[in-house]
């Protein structure tokens, strides 16, 4: 256990990255204009992380960018807890 080299796992809606994907995501989504960062939706009444996924930034600074499907270093998919809705 604790051996995440496998790739990436999606826990109760929480994405625990692989090693190569954590590497590249921020956590902060503002700390950096370009990359990728990881996304978190709260409970807003709990405060309570319920799901996180990583987005990829579209090249500038604005708050956009893409939900990544599929880990570009493991090719697990790591979006599907957020399409089952
Ligand atoms: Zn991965």
């Amino acid at each position: 256990m604790g051996d995440h080299l496998k790739g990436c796992v999606v826990e109760n809606g929480i994405l625990k990255a692989c090693k190569l994907l954590k590497r590249v995501l921020h956590p902060e989504p503002n700390a950096q204009c370009k990359g990728a960062y990881l996304l978190e939706f709260r409970n807003t009444k709990t405060g309570e992380v319920t799901r996180t996924g990583a987005v990829i930034r579209s090249g500038e600074c604005s708050k956009g960018g893409a939900l990544m499907n599929f880990c570009p270093f493991c090719g697990h998919d790591i979006s599907a807890h957020f399409r089952g809705e």
